[in-house]
């Protein structure tokens, strides 16, 4: 499992879309663009070890599935 960050744009590659503020999660990965807010409040590393932004619905299914961990913890 990951660690999760509040969200910050130093861990993103610059001109990406993490870096904007932006959900790279569901950009991805398309299946909930919808219920999509857009907006970034976590950062994280996917299991390749990149850094990935994620909105509060992104944030919730990954430590859902075990992937990340909730924010907050383990500091
Ligand atoms: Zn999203």
């Amino acid at each position: 499992m990951n660690r999760s960050y509040t969200y910050d744009p130093k861990f993103h590659e610059p001109g990406s879309v993490a870096a904007e503020g932006l959900c790279s999660q569901h950009g991805r990965d398309g299946a909930d663009r919808e219920s999509c807010t857009r907006e970034a409040v976590v950062s994280f590393q996917d299991r390749h070890d990149r850094w990935q932004s994620g909105c509060s619905l992104a944030l919730e299914q990954l430590v859902e599935r075990g992937e990340i961990e909730p924010l907050g913890e383990g500091a």
